[in-house]
């Protein structure tokens, strides 16, 4: 079972996490944009800012499916159901949390 310090302490986690995810999202922002065929940056260059666009969008993919995830955690953290597996209605150890504060299953059941 979790102690309060415990829930507060991956309260304030998740929530710097999702900030962080945020501000990752704002500032990629540029990098996922469509580059211009018109820009002449000669070949090489171009394919190296198609590479950096897909990474940045890959990354941009990840943190969308994160985000909704850590979201989810806060609103069971306000329901008081944060932290047991959804399978076996466990408690998910705290060390677990910390490494993956959104997940919804004990190491047993994912
Ligand atoms: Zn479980």
């Amino acid at each position: 079972m979790l102690t309060v310090d415990e829930l507060i302490e991956l309260e304030v986690l998740i929530t710097e996490e999702i900030e962080k995810l945020r501000e990752r999202s704002e500032e990629s922002a540029e990098e996922r944009e469509a580059i211009s065929p018109d820009v002449s940056i000669g070949r090489l260059s171009r394919l190296d800012a198609m590479q950096i666009q897909e990474i940045a969008k890959e990354g941009e993919r990840r943190r969308q499916e994160r985000l909704p995830r850590l979201e989810h955690a806060l609103d069971l953290i306000d329901m008081g159901e944060y932290g047991i597996c959804e399978r076996c209605k466990e408690w998910i150890p705290f060390a677990r949390l910390k490494e993956q504060p959104e997940t919804l299953l004990c190491a047993g059941c994912a």
